[in-house]
């Protein structure tokens, strides 16, 4: 057993723990910082690893529009309003507000931020009304997190990699400590008064998604087995994306009006519209779909996510083919204002001929980069290939419940970015996740800092456990192997997970579909997991996987309306999901206690009246 003194434990090397560790060391050089990380620094996560046309992060700046004092509560205002008013407004000003410190301190690392006039050019984003996304171009994320990266080992704090923490210890409503594991098998104890979890998303729990390995919610697994609440975990951006390759398919891959094709070779789209929809208008949706990538219900757009998801739901193979036209689809079909949009996006103009003859040539003619692209990753569309689509998870909105000071329930415990909640609502507007990492990161690492000062004030270190208790807690020895329980592979726990939550907690919700994914849920937590020869990192990973995916189906349950990306059906034949109720204006807050899930509903702190 390897044991650490710590003023400060990060949980995670992605945007938001990399930026506690550096705030909590710049603010106290003295501070024991220790940062622990899965992988190699930098390698892990969906900051270090995510791509996409134009990465965004939001920040409102000085001439950003519409300008002036007041420009910030615009950008909390779109945080809020578009989150579908289920999020704590405050936080959403202190995202809004501390944007652009945010931003100048990336500045200064040197995020190669696109530049005119010497200052940062900003663009409008899904769901926001000003143009407030700044970008470095694909590779956004990545640049933010190669910049963080540097600064961590430029502070010289201490960085132990290759490992997972497994168990946060509490005493008496307090964090007193953390137990890790590394690739090697080695237990280790972090004696700490302060833990920062930075540990992401948890796409793992879906079928389809576009995360990088390893986003298996740990830290929504730590949190509540620590006792501290998770909230809006029913809200996961869901998006059309390429099985194949992850990309999303959204932008250019929709303003190009693609055939959507089942594997039967069924142009199958205008089947899940009223009938007597014409062509015409399902033309223009998919375009628009393009400015709306995640599923959302309250965009019409959202008839396409529902039509793919229902035709894999039926065993089909769905595919996005830019060989030839959709069915009686003619590019002056489009309406004027979809066709602008289309002439700003043109970049190698075709004559009007070639426009009308594919999508192909379309996308060729807004996007030709995506058609490279695909090439390099094992898809050529020059040759007819087409793309497999699916439904598939991108970000969760919702998470360990915090407040202003990044901190939660419990004591001497924060979170922050992706795994944290409450500041996001339903719908996250594009840009505003990396920004968040920013934000919060900063926050709680420096909280967690206050809080270390304030305990050893009160006689900290906490005597340590003796080694003897904590082998048990760390590695999980089971002492039930001989029962009669039944057995399961880990690999197979997360089979079935992924099965489950794909299947019913998706696109389309619906009460039956939620009942039998939490019976099933139950069934496999009474299950005796087998390590079956797999890595101790992803055995772990597999075990949190199952909290991670009852707390989703246990926020689903609560709410039979629809709001942002949640879309629950009367039943799985409905076409359309029923519509919101300004009765769930509020949000639910999750716990867990022996092992029993808890739900209070809670309502939002709401915008004050003069609107701070
Ligand atoms: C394809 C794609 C495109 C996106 N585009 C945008 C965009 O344009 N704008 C935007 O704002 N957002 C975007 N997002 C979302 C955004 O990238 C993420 O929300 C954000 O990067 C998450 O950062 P994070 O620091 O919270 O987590 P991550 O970057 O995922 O880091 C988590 C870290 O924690 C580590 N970890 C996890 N559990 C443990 C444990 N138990 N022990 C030790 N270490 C652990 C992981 O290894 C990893 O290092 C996109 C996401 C995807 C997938």
């Amino acid at each position: 057993m390897k044991h650490f003194d710590c003023d400060v434990l990060v949980v995670g090397g992605g945007g938001a723990a990399l930026r506690a560790a550096i705030a909590a060391k710049e603010l106290d050089p003295e501070c024991k910082v220790y940062v622990v990380t899965k992988g190699k620094l930098g390698t892990t996560g969906t900051t270090a690893n995510s791509c996409s046309d134009r990465m965004a992060f939001h920040a409102t700046l000085p001439h950003t529009e519409p300008g002036g004092e007041d420009a910030w509560k615009y950008h909390a205002d779109d945080i809020y309003r578009i989150g579908g008013r289920v999020s704590d407004y405050d936080l959403a000003v202190i995202l809004a507000k501390k944007s652009r410190e945010a931003f100048e301190y990336l500045d200064e690392l040197g995020v190669p931020f696109v530049k005119k006039d010497g200052k940062a050019h900003q663009f409008v984003t899904d769901g926001s009304k000003y143009a407030r996304a700044c970008y470095t171009g694909p590779k956004t994320a990545i640049h933010i997190e190669e910049a963080l990266v540097r600064r961590t080992r430029e502070l010289g704090i201490n960085i132990i990699e290759n490992s997972m923490i497994v168990r946060l210890q509490v005493e008496d409503g307090q964090i007193t400590g953390a137990f890790g594991v590394n690739e090697d098998e080695e237990m280790m104890f972090f004696n700490t008064p302060a833990v920062v979890l930075g540990t992401g998303g948890g796409g793992e729990v879906f079928s389809q998604h576009v995360y990088p390995p390893g986003a298996s919610g740990d830290g929504y697994a730590l949190a509540l087995n620590a006792g501290a609440s998770l909230v809006n975990m029913e809200f996961i951006q869901i998006g059309i994306a390429s099985v194949k390759t992850k990309l999303n398919c959204s932008g250019s891959f929709m303003r190009a009006v693609p055939r959507f094709i089942n594997e039967d070779g069924e142009e199958f789209l205008a089947r899940y519209f009223p009938e007597g929809t014409s062509l015409e208008y399902v033309y223009n949706i998919v375009f628009e779909k393009g400015a709306s990538w995640p599923v959302s219900c309250e965009h019409p757009s959202s008839q396409i996510d529902i039509a793919v998801f229902k035709e894999t739901m039926k065993g089909k193979r769905v595919y996005l083919d830019f060989s030839e036209n959709p069915r009686g689809f003619s590019f002056d079909m489009l309406k004027p204002e979809n066709r602008d949009k289309y002439a700003s996006e043109i970049n190698q103009p075709v004559s009007d001929e070639q426009r009308n003859s594919s999508p192909l040539a379309r996308l060729g003619e807004i996007n030709p980069d995506s058609i490279q692209w695909l090439k390099d990753n094992g898809i050529d569309l020059d040759k007819g290939e087409m793309i497999e689509i699916a439904a598939s998870g991108q970000h969760f909105q919702g998470g360990v419940k915090i407040r202003d000071k990044g901190d939660t329930e419990i004591a001497g415990l924060f979170a922050a970015g992706e795994c944290a909640g409450g500041q996001h609502g339903a719908n996250r507007p594009g840009g505003n996740a990396l920004l968040d990492c920013q934000v919060f990161g900063k926050i709680a690492g420096e909280a967690a800092v206050h809080h270390a000062r304030s305990m050893k004030a009160e006689g900290w270190p906490a005597k340590p456990k003796p080694f003897g208790d904590l082998r048990q807690e760390c590695i999980g020895e089971d002492k039930d192997i001989d029962s009669d329980k039944p057995l399961i592979s880990a690999a197979e726990l997360k089979r079935e997970i992924q099965n489950i939550i794909g299947r019913y907690v998706s696109i389309v919700r619906t009460r039956e579909g939620l009942a039998k994914a939490w019976e099933r849920l139950g069934q496999l937590g009474k299950c005796h997991v087998d390590r079956a020869g797999m890595n101790i990192i992803e055995y772990y990973e597999s075990l949190n996987l199952l909290p991670v995916a009852k707390a989703i189906v246990k926020a689903c349950m609560q709410r039979p309306e629809s709001r942002g990306p949640h879309l629950f059906f009367e039943s799985e034949e409905a076409l359309r999901p029923v519509g919101g109720n300004p009765d769930y204006e509020k949000y639910f807050v999750i716990r867990c206690r022996d092992g029993e899930f808890t739900v209070e509903t809670q309502t939002p702190v709401r915008p004050r009246e003069d609107g701070r």
